[in-house]
């Protein structure tokens, strides 16, 4: 595993002996242990990756018509992995704009600025600097759990080097994928027949909510302040609504309609595409096992934990699943 410029690499907690944690870690942790990033790939994908001197403009074109939210970043002068074009990304671009030039200069310095010049929009809005995260594709699943845990990311690159000691980006794997991996393919499915309730698994305190008359810019404020990828929209009762998630942002990255920022987020909800997957419930009584079985047939990203009368009692996201697999508390 390579952890280029991370931090200290902690170690993860282990599990008390009285936990109900204890037997799925223990399980789940072998079996990631023995399969490899490389085991998740599909047989044949493809990848899009962008050059760091691409235009910003012409990279969202390129993710729109592949139908993706993130991509790879390839330094043509460095000869190596450059980093991700990710929808943090364009949340931070926007908030930016926002706070710090008119909707004119915003469009206008969009039209010409390369994707390298992105990390200068974050360092201004005080961000940390990206470190190059990646890994390589024959380091085990729990590597790579472990590395996604602790960094924080949703997705992690895979790089090898070709037989001149070139680096090659051969594919990126995300929590998405590997947590699908394990819902199609673990046996050891009768540990996981514990409730929520019982393994606490996700966020129940502090959520971040917002009513629907909230203007989008304070949605996207609170994306980058807490540092979350989705907030419940709910109602006076706290019965949930809805959800705004940062990759709704991207259509407003798309479409360069910076005034609907200030609009209210019912508003804007309204107008998502037509194949929106719409969003996940579960309660307290549900399973780890029966969460599985949502991520083995659709792609959910967080589950909203309600109870009978449909009010938000929690968060379980993809991040806090795979963080309670290897034992990593946040
Ligand atoms: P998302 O924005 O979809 O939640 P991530 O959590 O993976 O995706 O990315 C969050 C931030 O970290 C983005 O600013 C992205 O550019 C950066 N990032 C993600 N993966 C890497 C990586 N492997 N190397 C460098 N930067 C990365
Ligand atoms: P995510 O951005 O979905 O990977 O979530 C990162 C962490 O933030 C997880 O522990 C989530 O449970 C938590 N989280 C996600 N959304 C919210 C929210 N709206 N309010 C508070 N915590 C959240």
């Amino acid at each position: 595993m390579t952890s280029r410029g991370s931090s200290a690499d902690r170690e993860l907690e282990a599990p008390s002996a009285d936990s109900p944690a204890l037997e799925i870690q223990t399980l789940v942790r072998s079996f990631l242990k023995e399969h490899t990033a490389y085991d998740v790939l599909p047989v044949s994908y493809r990848l899009i990756v962008f050059d760091t001197r691409l235009l910003v403009k012409k990279a969202l074109a390129g993710l729109v018509q592949n139908g993706i939210v993130s991509a790879p970043l390839w330094s043509s002068e460095l000869h190596r992995f450059a980093g991700m074009l990710t929808v943090s990304d364009f949340v931070n671009l926007i908030q930016y704009y926002y706070t710090h030039a008119s909707v004119e200069d915003a469009l206008q310095d969009i039209e010409k600025f390369e994707i390298g010049h992105l990390r200068d929009v974050e360092k201004k809005l005080g961000a940390p600097a990206p470190q190059l995260i990646s890994m390589h594709p024959m380091s085990s699943l729990y590597d790579a759990c472990r590395l996604l845990a602790e960094s924080r990311a949703h997705r992690v690159p895979l790089l090898d080097n070709d037989a001149l000691g070139t680096e090659m980006i051969i594919s990126v794997i995300t929590q998405y994928r590997i947590l699908k991996f394990i819902a199609v393919n673990y046996q050891e499915t009768r540990s996981l027949r514990r409730s929520l309730a019982e393994l606490k698994i996700g966020t129940y305190e502090n959520i971040a909510t917002a009513p629907l008359s909230t203007p989008v810019i304070e949605l996207i404020n609170i994306f980058v302040d807490k540092k979350i990828s989705a907030v419940p929209i709910i109602d006076e009762n706290g019965v949930v609504l809805n959800v705004y998630e940062t990759v709704d942002v991207m259509s407003i990255a798309r479409s360069g309609r910076y005034n609907e920022l200030d609009i209210p987020v019912g508003e804007a909800l309204e107008a998502r595409p037509k194949d929106y997957p719409g969003v996940h419930t579960c309660t307290l009584n549900d399973t780890l096992y029966s969460i599985f079985q949502t991520i083995r047939k659709q792609r959910v990203y967080r589950l909203i934990v309600v109870d009978q009368d449909k009010k938000l009692i929690g968060i379980v996201s993809l991040s806090d699943i795979l963080g309670y697999l290897v034992g990593y508390q946040r």
